[in-house]
This record gives C-alpha cells, structure tokens and sequence, in this order.
C-alpha cells in the first residue's frame, strides 16, 4: 500500500475535474474511491447508473505519472461511446475489441508500453487470451472491471467470460483492483470480491437516489390511452429520444408499428434480429436519429446514451432491480427526465408463467411480488425505491405521482357493492371488461348472447364512465375484494373479504379517479407547434448548433455536450470565452473547440449587435497555456502552426496579458536570441531559424520590450 497526502492529491484531482471534465466539485464518494485506488487498494463500488462510475476509475489515470488504467467491459458498444467522450475532452484512450483489425489492436497494445495511452477499454475474453503475454512491467495502475455483476451466477445477466478474471491477481498481484456495478445484492457483491480474489476491498456504496427522474405509473391503461400518453412524452421531447420497453419482441414490434404509423421516427431492437441489425438500430438510436426505441430488456446495457428523456414501461418488469436500472438509463446527464410505467392485471399472468418456469422459483416470486406492491402503491414511490435498496428516505420526493397528485379518498362503498354483487351474480364468469360493459349496461354481442343482460346489476353502474369502473375494480382486486384466476382466463371472483363486505354492508374506501391527460384522438396530422418560451426557443436554437458540429465531427451530439450543460448554457447565457468555460461540464479542449458557435448563437438570441472583438484566437491561447498545455499541444488543439501560436503569445504580451514566461522560453533561449540582436539584428530571424522554433525570437523580443517597459515601475 502507498502513503498518500490527501489534501495534495485532493486538490490535484480537483484541479483535473474542472480541466478535463469541466465539473467543479466530486460527487459524494468519488474521491474516496479514487483516494483508496491511488492508495493501491481494492475496491467494490456499487453506484446507480448515472451515478458517476467512469471518473473514479479514469482519474487515477490522470493522477499518475505516464500510467495505465485497463477497464474491462463486457460491450464493445459501450467501449466505443467511453473512448469518443475521453477522446473528445482530450484524454488519451483507446479500445481493443473485435471490431478492430488485428493490425490496430497491435498496434494500440504496444502503446501500452510506452505509457501514452491513459485508458485502454477491453473485453474480458480479450483481456484473458491477452495478459499472460503482457509484460509484468507495464505501466498499469488500476484494474477496473466495469459492469462486475456479470461475474456472478448469482447475478441476472452472468457471462462467462469474467468467471476467470481472477488471473488479473495472479498476474498483477501489486495492481489495485477496482469493481464496478450497478446492480448487485449482497449475495452477487460478495461473489464480485471472491471471484475476483481481491484483498480486504472496501465497499463502497453510493445513494440509488436519482432524483431528476419522475416516476409515474399508471394501471391498466387501454390501448389507445397508451400510445396516446407515449405520443405526448415524445411531443414534449421532440428532438430528443426516448425508450419503450416491452415484454415481449411482438409487443415491441406491434408498438413500433403504431407510433411509426404516427409519424414518429421509431426503430425496433429484440434478441431475434441479427447483430447487424440490431447494431444498426442502436447506432441510429444513439444518434439521436431516432425519438423513440421499442425494445425488450435486450436493449440498453451498455448505452451510454446520456440524454434519454424519457423512459416507457409498455409491461410491468419481472422486478425492482430490472426496472430501476431501466429507468436509470433516462437522464444520466442529470437533466430532468420522465418515466411511466403501464401495469395491467395480463402482464400479471405473463409474469407469473416466467416465475413458475424459472429456476429460483421462491426468490423470483417474491421479487415479483415486490414489484407488484410497488405498482399499486398510494405511497411515495421514490420512498418504496430506495427502501427496496435499503437506503431510508426521510421525506417525500415530490416528483413522483403519489406525491404529485396525492389519492383523493371518498366513500366507495355502493360501488363495490354493485360491483361485488354482479360479479356473484356472474358466477365468476367474466373478466374486467365483462364485468364493466354489464355494469354498464353495454348491449355488446358476447354479453347478450350469454345472457349476462339478464341478471339483477345490468345497467346499476351506467353513472360511472368505462375508466372510473377500470380504476375502481382495480383498487377493489387490490384491496383484497376481488381476486384474478390468471388460471381461468383472467376471470374475477368475489373473495372471503369481499363477500363479508357485501353481506355485513361494511365500509369500502376508495381513491377518487381523476382522468390522468385529456386523450387526443385520430392520427397525427403535423409536428404540434407549442408556444415555446424564450428559454425554450434558445435552447431549440443551441440544440441545433449542437447537432451541426456533431455532425461535422462525426460523433454523437451528446458528445459535443450533453443537455444538462444546453440547459446550463440557456440559464447562463455566456456572451463571451471566458464565461463559457466557467460553465459547469465544459473541458478545455471543448471551451476551445465549441466556444465560438454557442456563444455567438446566444448573442445573436440576445440581441446583441456588436462582433466578438478581435484578439479572440489570441485568448484562447492563453486559457491553454495558463492549464498547463504546451505549445505544439495548443497548436494541436486549436488546428493551427506552432508558429502563430508564437505569434499570439508576442501579441499577448506586448498587451501586458502574459507575465509569466518560464513555460514558453528557457533563460538560455532568450539570452540567445538578445545576442544575436545585439550582433547581427538585421538576419536574426534566418541565424536562429535552425536553432529553436520558428516564432520564439518574435516572444523572445516582445519579453524584451515588456521588460523595458516594466523596467521603470
Ligand atoms: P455511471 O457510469 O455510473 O452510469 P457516468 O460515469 O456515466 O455514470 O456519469 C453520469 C453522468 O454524471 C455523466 O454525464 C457524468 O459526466 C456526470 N458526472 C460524473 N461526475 C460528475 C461530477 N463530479 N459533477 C458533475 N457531473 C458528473
Ligand atoms: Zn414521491
């Protein structure tokens, strides 16, 4: 183990985060992992998704001097986003995978040696076939092994392939190792460290806690309710995207149908397509050329897709833990996000048969069982969440539902008695639909035929509207009154409770049913055309600056920058550089790369008539060099010779805005250059020309000049 001075290596990594990330603070307990990793100690980190995994195990990269991090990932996807967004913050990483030639995977490896990669993304097959060549003395300081639940058999998506990393120990028993999950119950996190064979790890556990997410479920919806409430989620996102998951590919491919019928740009992704295929749709998804994925849970580990807006669930997930990490995909940039999930009594049935023909049948039960209180619940969801997590949660959320419209309870009780007793009256013959077309009244083939117009209750319920039956029946099953044989075609029947209830006339409460949204019916015809407020129009405006240079760069938009800092960039509104780069999540190498065009499109949203005044390359310059770039890097950042890099440093200085001149010219080089000038001034340019860079005697002249000047002060 490594003694370390925290308080030095806190302000370093600090000083790394604002400069490569942009961002001004650590998160709760990433330094602590970074600490404990420089330390050359293991780890087992357990973070949400969105919760800030990558920097606590890239920073240690950027902490040491000319070392390695490997992280092992167990999709290929995944590996490619990581590296573009390090890449494009000017990180130096790379991924060796399948997807590679031979020839540049080589070629990625030998680098390795030399230290000038920070980050190399792997794939545990890979790794394995790999480290018992690799020399014993690379420069590698931390292992991380992301997605590590993977690992277990206890796990719910278990590979193989990271069943035999514990070779990492063997071969590099001095490197600390760092895994990482987001996902993993006691059982699965002790399996991670076992397997693993790490040394007394500390566990770390971040808050599950997400709380841009709004969670919101609503129960057994109709069809149309359901495609109309999804329309209006991508309504409100129009060019951003979402996901709706489905249970099954035939429901994926059946509400891809419709919403594209809608003229939603929509694309499908299920394990029966071919890898192309499907590659093919998450490249587009992740694009942002599409607004909405139908998928099953095929899709989506290893998306590293930072602004879904919106996440649907179509079906109830068979439990907690798939669904938060579900939901957990949307708003990862930690913007405002929406989620909704539909919960019927059929996918109930569904659900129960995958029980009954899994492995660990009491275990999936009850986790089923968790779920389904979860979609009933009249308490605050976030609550019940994080409880499920074990993290206690002393206060409401307020962005959930329940909190957000608070049940609304009255005195239901003649309801369910003529509920109660024409499902008596029924002889238990009859599904909800049945039961609220007779309470009803309805005159439907199916009913007349079996005589069902015939019994006492016809028509008792006409009052109610069909949705106020759906939610009070609803409420009924959950009470206890009511019960569902999934074995019997999904018919209803009066249990004990419900025929003490009918017979004694006891008590029922019920929750008032409000309309959730207004629907909207019939096809879309156009593009809503919302009255957009100023904030909004900017943001519209910045979005599609956005989509330019990503575009002209040829990565994703969120690459450029994602919308928690669009939305920064709009409360902001920087009107110049230096503003710009103060912006929480803009690095460097992006205030230098994208500065111009956010700023000047926000000026012109302003109103602001004057031109960005000159001098602009100039003070770019200086922001590179005061962190800590060089000279041929700043000439590499900004695209431009070394040479006019001299030149704006001459500028800076005679301008008495560069004072500090040891990192640009050495004392020998500036004492070179005044002799010449002394000698022979008139070839001093040509004399010097082989000696040093092109543009240093010009710095070299402009020092002299300043220090003439400052000679007198
Ligand atoms: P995970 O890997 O745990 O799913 P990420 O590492 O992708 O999460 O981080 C989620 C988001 O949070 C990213 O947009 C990331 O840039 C951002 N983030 C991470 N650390 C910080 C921080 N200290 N301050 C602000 N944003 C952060
Ligand atoms: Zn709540």
């Amino acid at each position: 183990m490594i003694n370390i001075d925290i308080k030095e290596l806190k302000t370093r990594a600090q000083a790394l985060l604002a400069r490569f990330y942009g961002y001004g603070e650590f998160r709760p307990l990433q330094f602590d992992i970074i600490a404990n990793a420089v330390a050359g100690r293991d780890s087992v980190v357990l973070m949400p998704t969105g919760g800030g995994k990558s920097v606590c195990y890239q920073m240690p990269a950027l902490l040491s001097e000319g070392g390695v991090v490997v992280v092992v990932s167990p999709l290929i996807a995944l590996m490619k986003d990581q590296v573009a967004a390090l890449v494009s913050n000017g990180i130096p990483a790379a991924a060796v995978n399948s997807l590679q030639s031979e020839e540049e995977n080589r070629n990625i490896l030998e680098q390795l040696a030399t230290g000038r990669i920070k980050l190399l993304y792997i794939s545990p097959e890979r790794l394995l076939s790999e480290m018992e060549r690799w020399s014993r003395s690379l420069p590698i300081v931390l292992f991380a092994i992301d997605e590590a639940h993977c690992i277990s058999q206890w796990g719910h998506d278990f590979r193989p392939g990271y069943t035999q990393l514990s070779l990492i120990k063997e071969c590099y028993p001095a490197v600390p190792v760092m895994a990482l999950t987001a996902t993993a119950d006691r059982l699965t996190r002790d399996d991670i460290a076992l397997q693993l064979r790490l040394s007394d790890p500390k566990l770390f556990i971040g808050s599950f806690d997400r709380p841009n997410i709004s969670l919101k479920v609503v129960v057994n919806p109709g069809k149309t309710q359901r495609l109309a409430m999804i329309g209006r989620l991508i309504d409100r996102h129009r060019t951003d995207s979402g996901i709706v998951y489905c249970i099954s590919r035939k429901g994926a491919e059946e509400t891809a149908r419709q919403l594209a019928e809608r003229g939603y740009r929509t694309g499908v992704y299920h394990a029966r397509l071919s890898t192309e295929e499907r590659n093919r749709a998450q490249e587009r998804f992740i694009n942002g050329d599409l607004q909405v994925m139908c998928a099953t849970v095929a899709f989506g580990m290893g998306i590293d897709k930072s602004n879904i807006r919106w996440v649907v669930h179509n079906n109830m997930p068979r439990n907690i833990e798939s669904y938060y990490q579900e939901i957990g995909r949307a708003g990862r940039d930690g913007a405002p996000a929406e989620t909704l999930m539909f919960y019927s009594y059929g996918d109930i049935a569904t659900l129960q048969s995958f029980v009954d023909e899994s492995g660990q049948r009491t275990l999936n039960a009850e986790k089923l069982a968790r779920m389904r209180e979860y979609a009933e619940a009249s308490l605050c969801r976030r609550r019940i969440l994080l409880s499920y997590f074990n993290e206690t949660m002393d206060h409401d959320c307020g962005n959930c539902d329940v909190c957000l419209n608070p049940p609304q309870r009255f005195d239901g009780t003649i309801h369910a008695q003529k509920a109660l007793s024409a499902v008596v009256r029924l002889q238990g013959q009859a599904g909800i639909t049945m039961l609220i077309d007779v309470l009803r009244g309805m005159g439907r083939q199916e009913l007349m035929l079996r005589g069902f117009h015939l019994i006492k209750t016809y028509g008792a319920g006409a009052d109610l509207s069909f949705a106020e039956w759906n939610a009070y029946i609803t409420q009924m099953i959950q009470l206890g009154l009511l019960d569902i044989a999934y074995n019997e075609g999904n018919h209803l029947k009066v249990t004990d409770y419900g025929m003490r209830v009918l017979r004694e006339r006891l008590p029922v409460t019920l929750a008032l049913f409000t309309p959730y949204e207004r629907r909207t019916s019939g096809r879309k015809t156009a593009w809503p055309e919302p009255q957009l407020s100023p904030a909004e129009i900017l943001l519209e405006t910045l979005k599609e600056v956005r989509v330019k240079l990503a575009r002209v760069e040829m990565v994703a938009p969120y690459l450029v920058l994602t919308d928690k800092t669009l939305l920064e960039l709009v409360r902001l509104q920087p009107t110049d550089m230096a503003a710009f780069a103060s912006v929480e999540g803009i690095s460097e190498r992006k205030t230098v790369k994208y500065w111009k065009p956010f700023v000047t499109a926000i000026r012109k949203h302003l109103g602001i008539k004057e031109k960005l005044g000159s001098g602009l390359s100039e003070s770019e310059t200086l922001l590179l060099l005061q962190s800590g770039y060089d000279i041929p890097a700043i000439a590499e950042a900004k695209n431009i010779k070394p040479q006019t890099v001299y030149n704006h440093l001459a500028t800076l200085i005679s301008a008495d805005r560069l004072t500090e001149f040891s990192s640009i010219i050495t004392r020998d080089q500036y004492l070179r250059v005044m002799q010449v000038a002394r000698e022979n001034p008139s070839e001093l340019f040509q004399i010097l020309a082989g000696e040093m860079p092109l543009g240093m005697p010009k710095v070299a002249l402009a020092i002299s000049d300043y220090l003439l000047r400052h000679k007198a002060d």
